[in-house]
């Protein structure tokens, strides 16, 4: 990747990581492995997408996916499920595309209502079509530094890093939010061998969060508070990478302050156009995965 010094106006001097570049240039890659695995086997990746009632922003979430499935020749399937559905009869539909064998990865879109217990329909989806990479087995596999697939945006962040040569061997990364979707996974990849990141994990009990954040190399916030990290909680010259997305009167904006942080980073990525389209790519890599895992 290029590394541009954009500059928004007069004062912006931070790298700008641009994610939707990342994302298409992973993308196109995905898509050519998509024809090969097609032409070599006969059978198309199908990622087969599971969303219960109508929140406008899964709604969103889900026709996104299905566009970029489409992009990389990877079949994607629908099935709507409406909001009053009981656990049995979403369990059901789950063990019907656990059992099909044209169907390579499952993924259940959050939240699910309030009545439906989400950790055990996550827990019912197969371990070996487990795209989201959320069932136990497969969390367990990552601790363990032996993992069947990556969870999505931590493993989009890694790439990011990655393709941007920011170096995280050796790095301090502290990482602020400890979600099972977001910060726990990726403090759990990055601290593994390879990887060889020490890491901080912070949290809303956290003492003293400014003094932690500024020890960090690369920041990575997903707390979902918007413009939360103030230009103060910046060692100058970190990487600060922002996952957070917050709808605001003025749009979506991330959990940092990125007109002001942006000033004393020497890296940032946006809100929208840096962490998102990451996440939805590497589902597209975790479908095809799951393809080449089944034949
Ligand atoms: P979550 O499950 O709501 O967890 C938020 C975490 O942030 C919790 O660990 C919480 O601490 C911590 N936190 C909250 N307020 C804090 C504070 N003032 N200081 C320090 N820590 C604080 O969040 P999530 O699912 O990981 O999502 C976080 C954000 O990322 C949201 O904006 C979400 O929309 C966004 N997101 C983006 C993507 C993407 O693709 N870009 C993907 C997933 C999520 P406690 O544990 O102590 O409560």
């Amino acid at each position: 990747m290029s590394a541009p010094l954009v500059k928004t106006g007069d004062t912006v001097s931070a790298r700008i990581l641009d994610g939707k570049a990342v994302a298409a240039e992973i993308e196109a890659e995905i898509a050519d492995q998509a024809v090969e695995f097609i032409q070599n086997n006969g059978v198309q990746p199908c990622l087969a997408a599971v969303l219960v009632g109508d929140d406008p922003a899964s709604q969103v979430y889900i026709r996104n996916k299905r566009r970029a499935c489409e992009r990389a020749n990877i079949e994607s399937r629908l099935y709507r499920l409406p909001a009053d559905v009981n656990e049995e009869d979403l369990l059901k539909q789950l063990a019907k595309l656990n059992k099909a064998d044209d169907v390579h990865g499952i993924l259940v879109q959050l939240p699910l209502p309030a009545h439906i217990d989400a950790a055990r329909m996550l827990r019912a989806v197969n371990p070996l079509k487990d795209v989201d990479a959320f069932h136990p087995e497969n969390v367990g596999r990552i601790v363990q530094g032996q993992p069947r697939f990556l969870p999505c945006t931590p493993h989009g962040i890694q790439q990011l890093l990655v393709r941007a040569e920011i170096s995280i061997a050796g790095s301090h990364v502290v990482v602020v939010g400890r979600s099972d979707i977001v910060g726990k996974p990726l403090a759990n990849m990055l601290v593994q061998r390879g990887m060889d990141a020490t890491v901080t994990v912070c949290h809303s009990r956290t003492r003293d969060l400014p003094a932690l954040t500024r020890l960090a190399d690369i920041l990575i916030v997903a707390i979902g508070r918007p413009r939360f990290v103030t230009a103060e909680m910046v060692r100058p010259g970190a990487t600060v990478i922002d996952v957070g997305i917050n709808r605001t009167e003025e749009g979506l904006v991330g959990d940092v302050d990125f007109a002001a942080v942006s000033e004393v980073a020497g890296a940032i990525t946006p809100v929208p156009g840096g962490v998102g389209p990451l996440t939805v790519v590497m589902l597209l890599y975790n479908t095809l995965l799951a393809a080449q895992q089944a034949v």
